[in-house]
């Protein structure tokens, strides 16, 4: 019987000991002809909270797609945890909130107990305890009290907490976020950092694109600056300097020096030509 336990659709990959939960080496991607990502290397460690940054068609949804195992590299490669992303189950990715049917008719707990499918596989349905579970992980995010609601009935930032809540319900050790924070409100953004910090303890890996530079300087351990080319990783004084964002933005962003620092103002609403 114990193999009716397994999942049926997808064998969780193994990982290798000691190795990086994520490897991307000279990762190139194009689509008819055209590069939307070229020669990309970098690896995160566990627990890392990165901000992608870059313009609009830098790629970083290119990337998250090739990370999550949606999409195939053109050339390079990708290591989750010592393996090739398809097959894993320990990777989950947010898509951007325009990309998400929200009139369809599921529940935030159905949404949030798709997280566990994963692990229970086509023959188990879930039992007490993933919907525990599920409970335990909607009260985690802030949202017990929407377990029945619609998921067009959410707000934003509620909106958000629900896909963590799966990512947590599938006990994922890497969270690909894509503009999380666009369109949310100050105390809506804080209330999710509030619960990245939460993952930052549970050595949870998270990556998310943003638009917002200032907040990916100042709420991030590291930003990677993205223009179909990686142009800066790292500390976010390191990578937002004025050459650097020139490369990435062109002449649409200024650096303002104020008393505290610097502040980054953004005009760009359009995508750069490369
Ligand atoms: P970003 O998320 O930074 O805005 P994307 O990854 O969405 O950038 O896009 C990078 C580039 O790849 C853009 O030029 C975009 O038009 C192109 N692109 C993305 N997906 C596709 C696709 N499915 N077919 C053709 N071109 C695509």
């Amino acid at each position: 019987m114990e193999g009716l336990r397994r999942p049926l659709l997808r064998t969780p990959v193994r990982h290798e000991g000691g190795a990086p939960i994520l490897e991307v080496s000279h990762l190139t991607v194009s689509f008819n002809g055209r590069l939307a990502l070229d020669d990309v290397t970098f690896r995160l460690t566990s627990g890392e909270r990165i901000a992608v940054v870059g313009p609009n068609g830098a790629g970083k949804s290119t990337l998250f797609r090739v990370i999550a195992g949606v999409l195939a590299a053109t050339k390079g490669e990708v290591w989750v945890a010592g393996c090739h992303p398809g097959g894993h189950i320990c990777i989950a990715y947010v898509p951007q909130r325009s990309a998400v049917d929200w009139s369809f008719p599921v529940t935030v707990f159905d949404v949030v107990m798709m997280g566990r499918a994963g692990r229970l596989g086509l023959l188990r349905r879930p039992g007490r305890a993933d919907k525990e579970s599920v409970r335990g992980y909607l009260a985690l995010v802030g949202i017990s009290e929407l377990a029945d609601r619609q998921i067009g009935e959410l707000s934003g930032g509620q909106q958000q907490r629900m896909f963590i809540a799966r990512a947590l319900a599938q006990e994922a050790e890497l969270i690909l976020m894509d503009e999380p924070l666009s369109g949310l409100d100050l105390p809506a953004q804080e209330g999710i950092f509030h619960i990245l910090d939460e993952l930052r303890q549970r050595q949870v890996t998270v990556m998310v694109a943003t638009h917002d530079l200032n907040l990916a300087s100042e709420r991030f351990d590291q930003v990677m600056l993205l223009n179909g080319r990686l142009v800066g990783m790292g500390d976010p004084g390191d990578v937002f300097t004025p050459e650097r964002l020139r490369l990435a933005y062109g002449g649409h962003l200024r650096l303002v020096r104020t008393d505290d620092g610097a502040m980054i103002l953004s005009d760009t609403c359009c995508g750069m030509d490369r």
